[in-house]
């Protein structure tokens, strides 16, 4: 540990430097309008350890919403609200290949359930499972939830970006629907959705991110406060689809060059961790063409080859 630690420090900031050229290579997400006008040319991350020691290098400062790596949480809340059973009978276990936001493999799996809790299809789906009798109070609980992974009261969600989003997602509304129209959702579409928007926009930095995935990295246990936040098998789901599905229809790629379990959404950001010791938080809103991150999937490459973080 020590001696990674002190390479880190020495190290980070150069390599970020050496990343940040790929953010040319990519381009910023604008199909939720708000989210175009990211700076393109940014890279931040922040790296964590079990006392809550970081080294942090680039952009960050800035904040960001967690769009599709929110999914990892309200999956691993909605597990926690209503048992492995009944979630697993909602959505499926399997990776797709396809976009996050397919809707040509929806009905593959079993008649009629989302592949996997990852893909918007599925992510929905468990938005409607988490506990509470109204959208708000619904999305009250996943707030409280995230603020205490952070260990920060002051998350909120980027009202803009919500909005944005809410006023143009007609193909999450239209996979909504096919998912009514096949019994996956008790709820009705406008609600699971305001619940989903909503716990897409939830705004963060990069310490956020690693402190998030920190205690995922320690098994639902939250090593500086020392104190369980998640049953250690839900963890365990968790970090399977982030290794099998957590980079799109990139993740096979991504598992031979990083090797980590890992989260990315169209903000730029990615999630991820070395297991049993850090918890790692990056962005960089410029994308590649599979939505991931093109200067933080480099930067996370030259990091796990640097210090042989693959776990294979
Ligand atoms: N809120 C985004 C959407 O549903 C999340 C997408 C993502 O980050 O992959 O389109």
């Amino acid at each position: 540990h020590t001696t990674t630690w002190k390479q880190l420090n020495d190290h980070l900031a150069s390599w970020v430097t050496a990343s940040k050229v790929h953010t040319e290579d990519g381009h910023v997400a604008s199909y939720i309008p708000e989210l175009a006008n990211a700076p393109a040319d940014i890279l931040g991350i922040c790296i964590m350890d079990a006392e809550g020691n970081t080294v942090a290098a680039g952009d960050t400062d800035y904040h960001f919403t967690l769009q599709s790596i929110s999914k990892v949480f309200t999956l691993i809340l909605a597990l926690m609200d209503n048992g492995e059973e009944y979630v697993f009978s909602k959505v499926g276990m399997e990776p797709t290949g396809d976009d996050f936001n397919s809707m040509l493999k929806l009905e593959l799996v079993e008649p009629g359930i989302p592949f996997n809790p990852l893909i918007n299809a599925g992510a929905i789906a468990i938005s409607s499972l988490i506990a509470g009798d109204t959208p708000s109070e619904q999305t009250q609980r996943i707030l409280q939830f995230f603020r205490e992974l952070a260990d920060n009261p002051a998350l909120d969600i980027n009202q803009d970006v919500f909005k944005s989003e809410s006023d143009t997602a007609h193909r999450n509304r239209s996979l909504a629907y096919f998912l009514k129209d096949n019994g996956v959702l008790d709820r009705e579409v406008d609600d699971v959705l305001r619940v989903y928007f909503s716990h897409c926009s939830i705004q963060v930095n990069c310490t956020d991110l690693a402190r998030m995935a920190l205690v995922l990295a320690h098994n639902g246990v939250d090593p500086i406060r020392k104190q369980r936040l998640i049953p250690r098998r839900f963890v365990q789901i968790a970090k399977t689809f982030m290794f099998t599905c957590g980079m799109y229809n990139a993740s096979g790629e991504f598992a031979m060059n990083v090797g980590l379990p890992a989260k990315s959404g169209v903000s730029g950001s990615i999630l991820t961790m070395v297991p049993g010791r850090y918890g790692i938080g990056l962005v960089s809103p410029a994308l590649n063409r599979k939505g991931n991150s093109t200067a933080g999937v480099h930067l996370l490459g030259k990091l796990s080859q640097e210090f042989d973080w693959s776990l294979f």
